[in-house]
């Protein structure tokens, strides 16, 4: 399954990589989908406004299911500051050494333990469909006197993970600050939540289908009821005319509903593989049904009654066909005495 992932960072799009992969989900960023996206501008006051302003916009303009996080550092010594503007706190937007050194200068009256500080990130899942599911991770750590390491970006080299005593996040390597990082909290989240949803939608998919057949046994049952009550008063042709006219219409317009729930439900791109076994039993059961249809045309015609033993659904008739050889017989044999 394709997910277009609204970021222009290449380690944002790597963690993103590593955490969905496992669960089916291929990233892809703007170029690699081939999409253009505008750069939409992050005017929400809380990131999971911006996460999802950028996800809902490149969902709209791909017509891709679109991945977005927002994501920065909140100070308590500094009143939840930077936050929703950590990537431009110096000014500049994305300057990593100018933002560091604000926010030490910032920090610098304040002790050790008031250095209480967290990494929050939201991520932000829209849908072609309209939906959309926001999930938020946090991680827990201090501020830094000064900055140590050459890993992540951003702030890593000033933020200590509470799970890693002694060490910046800068100082983990990959698969460390995967495990304890906010964007990896949130995106583990966030693979669950999509986990949860294809079994739903599985769910969905087996309850149409079985609806489906519940109303198509019942129209296929009310055929062979009006069969059975117009063969009383009108000739075949026009029993099976009224028959084929009023029936068939039904089952079209099921199978019709059918199709729409199917398309509805499929939107997103997603259970491919699901939608292909629902598919193929709604064709054998339009096989089915065209076998149906074949046998009440066999039913106007008289010589091909007696070769209605040979067709295996002949139960569905069989009681008129019983009836109509025993007439036929009857008149062939009054016919060979005259
Ligand atoms: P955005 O989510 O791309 O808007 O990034 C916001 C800013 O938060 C980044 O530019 C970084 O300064 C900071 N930030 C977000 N996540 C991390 C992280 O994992 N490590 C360090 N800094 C981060």
């Amino acid at each position: 399954m394709d997910f277009l992932i609204a970021t222009h960072n290449m380690k944002k799009r790597a963690e993103l990589e590593r955490i969905l992969k496992p669960i089916g989900v291929r990233v892809l960023l703007a170029e690699e989908a081939g999409v253009e996206l505008t750069d939409v501008e992050e005017t929400g006051v809380t990131f999971e406004e911006n996460a999802f302003l950028k996800a809902d916009s490149g969902c709209k303009e791909s017509g891709m299911p679109c991945i977005a996080d927002d994501s920065g550092l909140a100070v308590d010594a500094l009143d939840g500051a930077p936050g929703v503007y950590s990537a431009r706190y110096a000014g500049e937007h994305g300057n990593d050494e100018k933002n560091n050194e604000l926010l030490l200068k910032n920090l610098s009256d304040i002790p050790m333990d008031k250095r209480t500080a967290r990494f929050v990130s939201t991520v932000c899942c829209c849908f072609p469909d309209g939906r959309h599911m926001t999930v938020r991770g946090e991680c827990e750590g201090k501020i830094a006197f000064e900055p140590a390491g050459e890993g992540g970006f951003g702030y890593d080299p000033l933020f200590l993970p509470d799970e890693f005593p002694g060490k910046t996040m800068a100082q983990l390597t990959a698969e460390e600050k995967d495990s304890i990082s906010h964007r990896g909290k949130a995106l583990r989240l966030l693979a669950k939540k999509l986990e949860e949803e294809q079994k739903n939608k599985q769910t969905d998919l087996t309850a149409i289908q079985k609806e489906m057949e519940k109303q198509l046994e019942t129209l296929r049952e009310e055929r062979i009821r009006q069969y059975e009550a117009y063969a009383e008063g009108m000739t075949d042709q026009e029993c099976y005319l009224k028959v084929k006219k009023e029936i068939n219409q039904k089952i079209d317009k099921i199978q019709e509903k059918y199709e729409r729930l199917l398309t509805i439900t499929t939107e997103d791109g997603e259970l491919m593989k699901e939608i292909q076994v629902v598919k193929q039993e709604a064709e054998q059961a339009e096989v089915f049904d065209k076998m149906t249809r074949h046998i009440a045309e066999t039913f106007i015609d008289e010589v091909i009654i007696y070769n209605a033993e040979k067709i295996e659904i002949r139960f569905l008739f069989d009681d008129l066909i019983a009836e109509m050889t025993e007439k036929i017989e009857r008149e062939e044999k009054e016919d060979v005495a005259v």
